[in-house]
């Protein structure tokens, strides 16, 4: 029966193709993808949809709602673009438009291909195949805020019973794996100026806590558990040396495997900032951008997931795209694979390598990385902690292009991500339908995740009283992820 609705997506390929192609070149970045989310607004409305718009008050988010009743299936779309990633849909660095942004994490991709689940779900309602709610998330800022998680501060996912996602990568897996916690921190010191030369005991330096301060932090390191990750980056540290700088700040991120870790080293980070203040005779003042949970797998999600990938089957790629990643491929560096092989058992290393080796992904992995955690940071996380949810990934890119890349906005462009994003489609319509005509599996999903949060319950990373701080935000164009 999932077959009609893979079969829905396949004559809907250009127009969705389409969409994904327009939304690669508006190439929006989080919290301006103004015509992105309109775009996608509007396909969905004209498809019947009811959409309400601006939601946990980012004028890019939405959701989008067709059917009634339960079970409520919540599938996650995102749409922001990378600053600086602009990149022709070719196999060579060229930007489409110099020092603009690019699709180099492919949610341009993940977007449509969210957008294709759904509207095979609602085909499947109307057909009477399906019952029940599907919504799409229109979740924007994934790289720059977590507005996943705001929105769930919001209560915007109160009522969900099973959420389904998928992210681009070069392989097809289900992501069994969790992500670091994270807190995004803008520490900013208020001193005293003076000239340097000539007075200078009449300066406090801002620049001094700031720098004394990461001494500290450094040091820090030492006492906090290896896989825990601190970075910063001073984003003013004053503007000319003869001047006592009276103002500096530095940008740090806080990442740890889980949210309780990140939260005891942020309070230590806190206090040598105290210290560094009292050590300059400076104010300090502290300004949270953000924070971010790990991921928590759903098991029976991740199963309902996995058996719909081996049904749909993996993106079927043509000689033209073999050659095109083999051409990309010559642009990667070759040390590549050192970090992924950490995350391959030994007993599967022959075989992992004999797919890593390949320009594209063309087979789908048995699940690998169970209870390990990728170095990076997602927003998906947070939803993981308020709903039952899972994750896969389609290969759109060729095989070992970095994150965060050209050779990503470029797949990402082109007939490579097309077919990984129609797959995604596939597995999102498959899976729905198998949830929405399932109660005990849909039960059963629910049960899990309390047993998983009962004694460790969602406690959202934003403090009481938070404001998403816009013009911060646009001002440090860095990402989370
Ligand atoms: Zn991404």
């Amino acid at each position: 029966m999932s077959r009609k609705y893979a079969k829905f997506i396949e004559a809907n390929r250009d127009m969705l193709i389409e969409i994904s192609n327009k939304i690669w070149e508006f190439a929006e970045i989080g919290l301006e993808e103004y015509k992105s989310s309109e775009l996608l607004i509007k396909t969905l409305k004209d498809a019947g949809f009811t959409v309400e718009t601006s939601v946990a008050d980012m004028p890019t988010a939405f959701v989008a709602s067709y059917g009634f009743g339960k079970p409520v299936i919540a599938i996650l779309g995102e749409f922001d673009a990378l600053p600086g990633l602009s990149q022709v849909a070719e196999p060579i660095k060229k930007p489409l438009k110099e020092d603009t942004p690019g699709h180099g994490c492919g949610h341009n991709l993940l977007g449509v291909g969210a957008l294709g689940g759904v509207l095979a779900v609602k085909e499947a309602i109307d057909a009477g195949d399906a019952k029940g709610t599907i919504r799409f998330y229109g979740c924007p800022a994934e790289e720059r805020f977590n507005a996943k998680g705001y929105m769930a501060v919001k209560g915007l996912f109160d009522d969900v019973d099973i959420t389904l996602t998928w992210h681009p990568f070069f392989l097809n897996m289900l992501n069994a794996m969790s992500a670091m916690a994270l807190n995004s921190v803008v520490f900013m010191f208020h001193g005293r100026t003076a000239h340097a030369a000539g007075d200078p005991q009449n300066g406090r330096s801002a620049l001094d806590a700031v720098e004394l301060m990461n001494v500290g932090v450094n040091y820090l390191r030492e006492h906090v558990i290896p896989d825990a990750r601190l970075h910063y980056v001073i984003t003013n540290g004053g503007k000319v040396p003869n001047v006592v700088p009276e103002y500096a700040e530095v940008w740090y991120f806080i990442r740890a495997p889980e949210r309780r870790l990140v939260d005891e080293i942020y309070e230590r980070v806190i206090k040598i900032a105290q210290g560094a203040a009292l050590m300059t005779e400076t104010e300090l003042e502290i300004d949270f951008l953000g924070g971010l949970y790990n991921h928590l797998h759903n098991e029976t999600v991740g199963n309902v997931i996995m058996s719909n990938m081996r049904k749909v089957g993996p993106p079927k790629f043509k000689q033209e795209d073999i050659e095109f990643a083999k051409e990309v491929q010559k642009t990667i560096s070759p040390g590549w694979i050192d970090g992924y092989t950490r995350f391959i058992p030994p007993d599967f290393m022959e075989f992992a390598m004999s797919i890593l080796s390949q320009p594209l992904n063309k087979i789908i992995l048995p699940v690998i990385g169970k209870g390990k955690t990728m170095p990076g940071s997602t927003d998906v996380a947070d939803v993981s902690w308020v709903t039952p949810l899972g994750e896969f990934q389609t290969a759109c890119s060729a095989m070992g292009s970095p994150g965060h890349s050209w050779q990503n906005t470029c797949t990402a462009g082109m007939s490579i991500g097309h077919k990984g994003m129609l797959t995604a489609a596939k597995v999102l319509v498959y899976s729905s339908i198998e949830f929405m005509n399932n109660p005990e599996l849909v039960e059963k999903a629910r049960k899990e995740f309390e047993k998983k949060t009962k004694d460790n319950p969602y406690k959202s990373p934003f403090p009481e009283g938070f404001k998403i701080p816009f013009d911060r935000l646009k001002k440090l164009t860095g990402n989370l992820s």
